[in-house]
């Protein structure tokens, strides 16, 4: 061991520091934590706060949001390791004044107290807004698929099932088949087929029809409860895409909204829609709220565009920059696009390729939306009516709030660099999120518990964001008013 450095020697006596708080820097995120669950009013907040007159005391929510605080900062998110910390790690030993609770304790507490550790979560948001770190005007709204504890094996489409219980079919068929020629052969030849092969071949069958009919009791909850998927392990998780070069993750899709100044995150929202087009407004206005700001700007991608949203977010002042899909049937066919006319306000008319003006003729009503239908009547002697229309004419729908796709495309054609603004502010807030929560990210069942587990990760985020930004000795200062 020569020429390195050495370490103590285990039997020497040595004077240690006299009390826990030495082995605390005032740097220590641990003090941040402390700080912060002490501020709030619990009470306030939902928790039961009130000791229970008779029985064994037990532990003060403070110090179970602290030990949680913690242990999701730490990537430490089971109770059963939190358990084991509280009685060997010096930070925890601070933080809780050297309690020890069971794990049973301490996952029960996140259990019953789901809907006011939301709270806590949305207290730090606030916090972060008193001291100025909401001030960007500019937001990043995007939804991530975050996996459930449900294997894909046991989530079923009727699709899926379908496809199984036909391969289950086939196999059944085919062992059958096999017994019956052992039967034949034998009552023709006299051979026996081998013992082993016999008792394989039954125990093969058995397991088919009773996977056939586990599936068929999830087909015949389908169709009494109408469901279009079934997740059996955690029954609020679906089967969603992510990505079309990724497979599909049984999970929750997560929503997000993150500031693009200091990238916290100022809202979250856990969802079991495969999609993000109906998530648009209610992001919008959750982090207008927030961040009590009169006009927000708002940026999505493509997957959010939806006409009803984004009139929505317009309507109360939130400038949404989104880019629309290429959805055109008459471009995937090499004709023209709606994109192709181009719209005269003063005239309330458009001009086509062939630089003809489709005037309005009438006003319909097509899903709720009121349409108003331009088009001109030389089309029968146009030059490019082949690549325009195969019908008559060529009529182009306006919608009523047409004006306002308008204006969201021409801020997107004015400025494209917003789109690469919004994956660089909340891509990696989706990667750190999921490295924290490992491989299976949730470790919860059912929408509601998800949720808890959800805030927890994201309060713990912005908490590690704060103290990168301003440091803990600046953060303490400001909680402590
Ligand atoms: S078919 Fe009609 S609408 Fe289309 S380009 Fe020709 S004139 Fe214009």
């Amino acid at each position: 061991m020569k020429r390195f450095i050495e370490g103590l020697d285990r039997g020497q006596t040595s004077l240690l520091p006299e009390c826990v708080d030495d082995y605390v820097d005032d740097e220590n995120p641990v003090r941040a934590i402390d700080a912060f669950i002490d501020m709030l009013d619990l009470a306030l907040l939902n928790f039961d706060v009130e000791p229970k007159a008779t029985g064994r005391p037990g532990y003060h929510p403070a110090t179970m949001l602290k030990l949680y605080l913690y242990g999701y900062l730490n990537q430490v998110q089971s109770s059963r390791r939190l358990e084991r910390e509280c009685a060997r790690n010096l930070e925890l030993i601070w933080l809780t004044g050297s309690l020890k609770p069971d794990f049973k304790t301490i996952a029960d507490f996140r259990r019953d107290n789901g809907s006011a550790i939301r709270e806590v979560c949305k207290q730090f948001v606030a916090l972060c807004r008193d001291i100025d770190l909401l001030d960007a005007s500019i937001v990043a709204i995007d939804g991530s698929k975050f996996k459930a504890v449900n294997a894909k094996a046991k989530s079923f489409t009727r699709e899926k099932l379908r496809r199984r219980l036909a391969e289950i079919d086939e196999a059944i068929t085919r062992y059958l088949g096999e017994l019956d020629r052992a039967d034949e052969v034998m009552e023709k030849t006299g051979m026996v087929m081998p013992e082993a092969r016999i008792s394989r071949v039954k125990k093969k069958l058995a397991h088919f029809k009773k996977e056939a009919a586990n599936l068929r009791a999830v087909e015949q909850r389908m169709d009494t409860t109408g469901e279009t998927q079934v997740s059996l392990t955690d029954p609020d998780s679906r089967a969603m895409a992510t990505t079309s070069k990724q497979p599909r993750v049984v999970g929750y899709n997560v929503q997000c909204v993150v500031e693009t100044k200091h990238h916290l995150l100022v809202a979250h929202e856990v969802t079991n829609h495969g999609y993000d087009r109906d998530a648009l407004s209610m992001m919008a206005h959750a982090a207008k709220d927030v961040m009590a700001s009169d006009a927000i700007e708002a940026i999505a991608d493509k997957g959010y565009y939806k006409g009803e949203e984004i009139v929505a977010c317009e309507l109360d002042g939130i400038a949404v920059t989104v880019s629309k899909p290429h959805t055109s049937n008459a471009a995937a066919v090499g004709r023209f696009d709606k994109a192709d006319f181009i719209y005269h306000a003063d005239k309330d008319a458009y001009v086509c390729p062939a630089g003809e003006w489709l005037t309005y003729h009438y006003t319909n009503e097509e899903d709720g939306r009121t349409l108003r239908n331009y088009w001109t009547n030389v089309c029968g002697q146009c030059p490019v009516k082949a690549k325009c229309t195969t019908g008559k004419e060529r009529r182009v729908k306006r919608w009523e709030h047409e004006e306002i796709l308008d204006r969201v495309q021409k801020r997107l054609d004015d400025d494209p660099a917003k789109i690469p603004l919004r994956s660089k502010t909340i891509e990696h807030t989706f990667g750190t999120l999921k490295a924290w929560m490992g491989a299976t990210h949730f470790k919860m069942k059912t929408m509601k518990h998800v949720a808890t587990e959800m805030a927890l990760h994201v309060l713990a985020y912005n908490m590690m964001r704060v103290i990168a930004i301003i440091g803990v000795p600046r953060l303490l200062e400001a909680i402590k008013g």
